[in-house]
């Protein structure tokens, strides 16, 4: 298919390799030009714009800082708008504002033109082995008409659902990585300073319940079904361990902000009468601040 490629930096320029390696005809537009090197030397067609790489294009893809960046190359001046034809798809790769891809994605419907959001997990490394996890919203038929495209750089392409379910997912998929990094710095600063070697700690995590992947296996198997009531792990144990951790970080002076905001939800949830349920009847706290339920009956 012929592709144009733009925004050509730590994962763009990887990704639109692999789609060339994939046989696709491929035109490259970056605002430095030298970031395309890589892309001519091996065949690629430069566009002097957006709009131009568009225009030659069945598929037009972006891998852009942000929502203003893609906003602008989609709807500004020489942007992908003016250019895409007709029954044209694009799809933008960014890891994106859903409400701003929505609105992009109206306003290129009124030229026949489909909108995919389309982020990528895997960093640098998948994208340069093609083994990204790439969470695509928006209409189904024309994300089959763009899947051998998305084929080519990676190996867990998935479709989530209409306008604005990838960027949501992947927003879900990186509020967890990055709010985790935050939890593990918590424990492993409370560890250390209490006397036990990273090493071990590290070992000691990765064997245990958590380590071994038991806890998002729990959203399906106990959230989503809302069966909090057989108590495999009671919440009033978690209540106690948690409580004995933030002990020792207090012991040893070792801020933890997030344990002790959990800390305080336990409590909550033991005064509320969930004690003797399962540990992730916790997860009820935060769905009754949210005015939501987290269930599903598959
Ligand atoms: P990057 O800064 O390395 O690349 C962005 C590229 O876009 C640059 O080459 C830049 O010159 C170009 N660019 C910026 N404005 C432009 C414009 N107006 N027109 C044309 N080109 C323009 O960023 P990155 O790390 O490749 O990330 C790209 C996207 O992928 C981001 O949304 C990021 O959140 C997401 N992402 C990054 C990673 C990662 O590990 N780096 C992983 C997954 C997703």
């Amino acid at each position: 298919m012929r592709v144009g490629f733009i925004g050509l930096g730590n994962m763009g320029g990887p990704m639109a390799l692999n789609i060339m390696r994939a046989g696709h005809e491929v035109t490259v537009y970056d605002i430095r030009r030298e970031a395309a090197t890589p892309h001519l030397d091996s065949g690629a067609k430069w566009a002097d714009s957006p709009r131009e790489a568009a225009s030659h294009s069945e598929i037009v893809m972006t891998s852009l800082p942000g929502p203003r960046d893609v906003e602008a190359v989609a709807l500004g001046q020489s942007g992908v708008a003016q250019g895409a034809n007709p029954g044209s798809v694009y799809v933008d790769l960014s890891t994106n504002s859903p409400t701003v891809i929505r609105r992009i994605s109206a306003m290129l419907k009124e030229k026949g033109v489909d909108v995919l959001d389309a982020p990528v997990s895997g960093g640098v490394a998948g994208a340069k082995r093609a083994t990204l996890g790439v969470f695509v919203g928006g209409d189904e038929a024309a994300f089959r008409r763009v899947q051998p495209v998305l084929s080519a750089i990676g190996d867990k392409v998935s479709y989530i659902g209409p306008s604005g379910s990838g960027a949501i997912a992947k927003l879900v998929h990186n509020q967890i990585a990055i709010c985790t990094n935050a939890v593990i710095a918590e424990a492993f600063t409370m560890g250390v300073k209490a006397g036990v070697a990273p090493d071990a700690l590290f070992k000691a995590v990765r064997d245990g319940a958590f380590g071994q992947g038991n806890f998002l296996n729990m959203l399906p198997r106990v959230i989503f079904k809302g069966s909090f009531d057989r108590a495999f792990f009671a919440l009033k144990l978690a209540r106690k361990d948690l409580g004995l951790a933030t002990e020792v970080a207090r012991e040893f002076d070792v801020p933890m902000a997030v344990a002790a905001t959990v800390e305080q939800d336990l409590i909550a949830g033991l005064v509320n009468g969930l004690g003797d349920k399962d540990a992730t009847a916790a997860f009820t706290i935060q769905e009754d601040r949210a005015g939501v339920k987290v269930r599903s009956d598959q």
